[in-house]
């Protein structure tokens, strides 16, 4: 097509749009190609008075692009061409380029077609071309109506696409507005759960606070009561033996079994008393262990000594091994043989026949201690209970002439270990005996 004259530009708008909707591109795509063209045609024939312009198929396969070249007879320069009102007439099409050659200036711009378009053959294009020519182009006013309806479609779009943004816009404020009372209904749940949370930890102090001093008072009160009574119940013990001896006026049978009752209970008590001198001593925090150098072998021996004598039943045998030297521990050493005596003894009160073993070994760092026994043994559910003052096994009746005790051994020697910054726990079956273990760091204190 040949421009001339302002006529011509709106001609070549429509006819652009023709072959554009003819080759299958969308209505929205065949304004942008033909609005593309149009301004093209208009600023080269504002600058050189003319231009030619020519419509083609490019591509064999899909995607086929529509491409319109817009020749100028002279050569332009890029100024030429964005004189006056200059449109972005690149962002209408899929590729734009100017090129110069032969002394003339081509512009060439392309719009892919879509891939719901029918593939252009030669014959298709053939015959595209005969419809085309058979259609003859409407007057400048056809086209400018044309024009103007397309406006009043963009302007339709643009204001529908308005409307949607202030809808979205709309639902977006609303969206925050919920999220923002949600957030504060989860902060002032946060703040209620953290207020009850503070309140209950300081109840929580406040128990813990009455309970220390409840223990402390208990304590005392052990203390006080024990030592208070150790010098009379010793004094019983002095005058029993005072008036059963052989020196003293002369008893009736009678009287000497009731004085030898008196001092049998009053040896007890003292053994009650002593005992919870010592847990309360334990208790108070009261002792320091003295931090030495201790040979198990020595400690294990002097055992072995002392209680071999408490031993010397048929079908009974108490074995201390001896540790394999050099077997040393930092710990206290009265202390230990304190705790060792205290399980070695309920050994031998709760085993009939059988032994009493105690042997040491070293195992990953730390010293294990253990006592075992082939005695009466303590059913599990009462491990931990064995433990608590006072407690004793009721079913477990000491061998005869062993005393009854009274159960405050055992809470008395985990204090001590706990104190030697070791652990003392039980392993045991009713009927096939137990063993108590002590384990201690190799070298135990500050
Ligand atoms: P006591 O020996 O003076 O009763 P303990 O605190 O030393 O107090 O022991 C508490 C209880 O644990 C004992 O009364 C006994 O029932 C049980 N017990 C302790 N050692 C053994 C053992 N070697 N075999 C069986 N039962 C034991």
């Amino acid at each position: 097509m040949t421009i001339r004259q302002a006529h011509d530009i709106f001609v070549v708008r429509q006819r652009g749009r023709e072959v554009a909707a003819a080759l299958g591109l969308e209505e929205q795509d065949q304004i942008r190609i033909a609005t593309a063209l149009s301004e093209v045609a208009r600023q080269m024939l504002a600058a050189v008075g003319g231009a030619e312009v020519s419509f083609q198929a490019v591509g064999r396969h899909a995607p086929q692009s529509l491409q319109v070249d817009v020749v100028s007879p002279v050569p332009l320069t890029q100024a030429d061409l964005t004189r006056g009102d200059p449109l972005p007439v690149g962002r209408l099409v899929d590729t734009l380029s100017v090129s110069h050659a032969d002394a003339v200036t081509v512009v060439t711009m392309s719009r892919r077609l879509p891939p719901s378009a029918a593939r252009l053959t030669p014959e298709r294009l053939d015959a595209l071309r005969a419809e085309l020519a058979a259609t003859s182009p409407g007057s400048p006013l056809d086209e400018l109506a044309a024009q103007n309806q397309q406006l009043i479609a963009a302007l339709d779009e643009v204001r529908s696409q308005r409307d949607e943004l202030a809808r979205l816009n709309a639902e977006l404020q609303e969206t925050n507005r919920g999220v923002l009372a949600l957030y504060g209904q989860l902060s002032e749940e946060l703040e209620e759960t953290n207020r009850g949370v503070v309140a209950l930890y300081a109840e929580l102090d406040e128990k813990s606070a009455q309970l220390r001093g409840a223990n402390e008072a208990k304590t005392r009160f052990l203390a006080n009561a024990s030592h208070e009574l150790r010098a009379p119940v010793t004094a019983i013990i002095g005058l029993a033996r005072l008036l059963a001896d052989a020196s003293s006026d002369p008893l009736t049978a009678e009287q000497l079994r009731q004085v030898e009752l008196i001092r049998g209970s009053a040896t007890d008590l003292l053994g009650l008393v002593n005992d919870l001198l010592d847990l309360a001593k334990a208790e108070s925090g009261r002792i320091e262990p003295s931090w030495e150098d201790v040979d198990l072998c020595a400690v294990f021996g002097q055992l072995r000594g002392t209680l071999r004598a408490l031993a010397s039943r048929p079908q009974f045998e108490l074995v201390v091994e001896e540790p394999e030297p050099p077997a040393l521990i930092r710990s206290d050493e009265v202390l230990l043989s304190r705790v060792l005596r205290n399980l070695l003894h309920n050994g031998l009160k709760f085993t009939e026949r059988g032994e009493v073993r105690m042997r040491a070994r070293l195992d990953d760092g730390r010293w294990e201690l253990s006592v075992s026994d082939t005695g009466v043994g303590i059913p599990p559910e009462l491990h931990e209970r064995i433990f608590e003052e006072f407690y004793q096994v009721p079913s477990a009746t000491p061998v005869p002439g062993a005393g009854t005790g009274t159960g405050l051994g055992l809470p008395y020697a985990r204090r001590l270990v706990t104190l030697l910054g070791g652990s003392l726990t039980v392993s045991s079956e009713p009927g096939r005996g137990s063993t108590f273990t002590v384990r201690l760091p190799v070298r135990g204190g500050p």
